[in-house]
């Protein structure tokens, strides 16, 4: 039966992105959040099991302050289905929604993390707009959009293969289960994949972003389902999380926490497999736009499980003090207090011109450590916003002349290369993980932040920082040896 013609607004497109925006900044999704709970209920490995209740509590504190899981808000990315019998009414459509972003990240104090050319200047459109935006024709007079919020420590994980048309269901899940021992420790673990197979080498990644929008279903509800795709999803979950990367890489029994598979016809020469990465704060949130009405398809709150605190009293040291940190062994965990400097990608870039082009730097690097991170900038009464760590790997080509320079060491997440191992042994500096995406909890320890340099940078900028009980562990000590 054909639909009445409905007619949209488009300003009102942009309040509703606007609202996806935040919603999805502040909330995973009730299923997302029931698998990290049960995650945490059975993991076997203490290490894994403590990163799981930072994560669950990082959640809380979002919720009940109001500011983002991750200061990654990321890419937003917008599927857009647009009934054919709808009558758009304002600007443009895309337009709408881009202001919908920039709304929404001015308003929330979200970062701005989206740079305009991605080749030469790279320089940060200071709104997070554009979004990606998909868009499709669909039957009806309404239309329904979802927004995925994709940090790029996990989008940086994908891959998109071109299987031989035969290669059939065994190969596509030796590529995942492979793609994951390769790139889950850097993509805040545990995570979740999205996989799409067939179509074009574009439409399989097209198709495994939207998957990240499907529910996510437990090992057990999967084993429940004998349909083919889904014993795919089983095999893959299973056995990712035989390999035992665990949370944060620590080692542990949950790796991945969710596999959706979408699946698109191809052509007779062709077996074309994409696999995305998304970290824990799996982030997005839909709706359905009517000509009188709005439906949000999300709960304004999400229902916490019971979590009793394991952390332990861990031992403070002090940054200043050298030689206790020079004698920290791998594996140790503690907590840091004192002042340190934050550094991320555009400013290591700046920091190494400079020292090319024999200048002063801007800050006095010697025996100091860099946290490794890109806050959101404060909100009303905050000393800093969410300030979670980035991967450290992208700093790696930098990090050993800043160590020749006297640099102590760093706080990151993720792995470092063999040269950086090098240089930390050579300088008897020191390699520091902290959780990724905690970045409500991580924030709450740091006690002054000031930009010293590069204010240009915006997100990118240095921030001296006094932290307080800033918990870390050691994953490369001043022997060198790695965890
Ligand atoms: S949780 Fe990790 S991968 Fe995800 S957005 Fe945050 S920093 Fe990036």
């Amino acid at each position: 039966m054909k639909s009445t013609i409905s007619t949209i607004k488009t300003e009102d497109i942009t309040e509703i992105i606007s609202k996806l925006c935040k919603h999805a900044n502040l909330y995973v999704s009730q299923d997302v959040y029931n698998q990290l709970y049960a995650a945490y209920l059975k993991e076997s490995y203490m290490e894994s099991k403590n990163v799981l209740w930072q994560i669950l509590e990082n959640m809380k504190i979002a919720s009940r302050t109001k500011r983002p899981i991750c200061q990654d808000t990321g890419f937003v990315v917008v599927f857009a289905e647009i009934g054919q019998d709808v009558r758009l009414q304002g600007c443009d459509f895309e337009d709408a929604i881009n202001l919908g972003v920039e709304k929404a990240y001015t308003r929330n104090k979200f970062r701005y993390s989206i740079v305009q050319d991605p080749i030469f200047e790279r320089t940060n459109t200071n709104t997070n707009a554009p979004a990606v935006i998909h868009t499709k024709i669909i039957p009806g007079n309404t239309i329904r959009l979802s927004l995925v919020i994709k940090g790029c420590g996990s989008e940086n994980a994908g891959v998109t293969m071109m299987l031989k048309p035969f290669a059939g269901a065994a190969e596509i899940i030796n590529s995942a289960v492979e793609a994951v021992r390769n790139s889950a420790r850097n993509s805040c673990p545990p995570v979740r994949l999205g996989i799409g197979i067939g179509g074009t080498m574009d439409y399989a990644s097209f198709l495994s972003k939207k998957a990240l929008l499907e529910p996510v279903r437990s090992e057990e509800e999967l084993a429940l389902s004998d349909d083919k795709v889904s014993r795919m999803e089983l095999e893959i979950l299973r056995r990712s999380n035989e390999l035992k990367i665990g949370a944060s890489g620590f080692g542990g029994d949950t790796t991945v926490f969710g596999v959706n598979i979408l699946s698109y016809p191809t052509h007779i020469a062709a077996l074309p497999v994409a696999i995305n990465f998304s970290c824990h704060a799996s982030r997005y949130a839909y709706v359905e736009v009517f000509e009188d009405q709005v439906k949000y398809k999300f709960q304004p709150d999400y229902e916490f499980g019971e979590i009793s605190s394991i952390q332990e009293n861990l031992k403070n040291i002090n940054v200043e003090d050298i030689n206790a940190i020079k004698n920290l062994k791998k594996g140790d965990r503690i907590s840091l207090s004192g002042y340190i400097y934050t550094a991320r990608d555009a400013a290591h870039q700046k920091i190494i011109e400079t020292i090319k082009n024999g200048q002063e730097l801007p800050i006095n690097i010697k025996n100091k450590i860099i946290y490794y991170a890109g806050p959101c900038p404060p909100a009303e009464n905050e000393i800093i916003g969410p300030a979670g760590p980035t991967t450290a790997f992208r700093m790696d080509k930098f990090t050993p002349t800043l160590m020749d320079m006297g640099l102590l060491g760093s706080i990151g997440k993720g792995k470092r290369n063999n040269e950086v191992t090098e240089s930390i042994k050579k300088n008897e500096g020191v390699y520091f993980v902290t959780t990724g995406g905690i970045a409500c909890l991580l924030s709450s320890k740091i006690k002054e932040a000031e930009v010293v340099a590069y204010p240009e940078l915006g997100a990118e900028a240095i921030y001296r920082m006094k932290i307080e009980d800033f918990p870390v562990t050691v994953a490369i000590d001043s022997t060198g040896d790695s965890f």
